[in-house]
């Protein structure tokens, strides 16, 4: 039982993660909440590369570093926790890279430049086991400024630091790619505020049989 949360930076996901291992931990199940890049010590220290100031430059390298870094969150947390019957909620996947180390990724390397897309397809085909259920966050990148704009700093340094049209870019690419890496795909959407989203979470859970 494998929850995913995807969306553009400043969706939700993390908010979401969070009141939903609470809500199943609560129903007694044995939750692991977790996020990509991270989970691990080795994929904490991955994430701290990926976004400080010696980020590599180079979209090959970082997109291996980002798997990398899922790798060994899945071997160390995700794969054992799943066999002992629990339930993972993990914050981003393999959505994330194909829309932004492959496409994002693409936007800004711009024109004449080598296309990442085939390498952030060829770095997704190393995982191997998808998602019982992603829940995909939609939300248009002015929606995502609005809100964030008016609550953390620290979440719109994050979203500006790519332009508005990068954000539309992995929107569009999310919207099309997120079927081919899961079971079951529930578009969400992200305008509504976090409880209205919880329940529409949980309701959509209550129908899998998995759960
Ligand atoms: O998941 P979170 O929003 O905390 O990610 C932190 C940063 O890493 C964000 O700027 C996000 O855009 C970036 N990221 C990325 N590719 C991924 C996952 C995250 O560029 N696959
Ligand atoms: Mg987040």
């Amino acid at each position: 039982r494998f929850i995913v949360l995807e969306g553009i930076d400043g969706a939700g996901k993390t908010t979401q993660s969070k009141m939903l291992s609470k809500a199943l931990s609560d129903r007694g199940m044995d939750v692991l909440g977790t996020r990509d890049p991270g989970g691990t010590k080795a994929a904490e220290d991955i994430r701290k590369i990926l976004l400080g100031d010696n980020s590599p430059e180079s979209a090959k390298t970082q997109a291996l570093l980002f798997t990398a870094a899922r790798m060994d969150n899945l071997e160390m947390n995700i794969l054992p926790h799943l066999k002992n019957d629990g339930v993972v909620i993990m914050d981003r996947f393999l959505t994330s890279t194909i829309s932004m180390q492959g496409y994002g990724a693409k936007f800004l390397a711009g024109e004449g430049s080598e296309d990442p897309i085939p390498f952030a397809s060829q770095m997704v085909h190393l995982i191997a086991d998808l998602p019982r259920h992603t829940f995909l966050i939609d939300l248009n990148p002015e929606a995502v400024k609005q809100r964030v704009g008016s609550r953390e700093g620290q979440a719109l340094d994050v979203f500006d630091r790519k332009p508005a049209a990068y954000h539309s870019v992995v929107r569009e690419a999310m919207l099309r790619e997120a079927k081919n890496f899961t079971e079951i795909l529930t578009i969400i959407p992200g305008h509504e505020g976090p409880e209205a989203i919880h329940k529409m979470i949980m309701e959509e859970l209550s129908d899998d049989k998995a759960f």
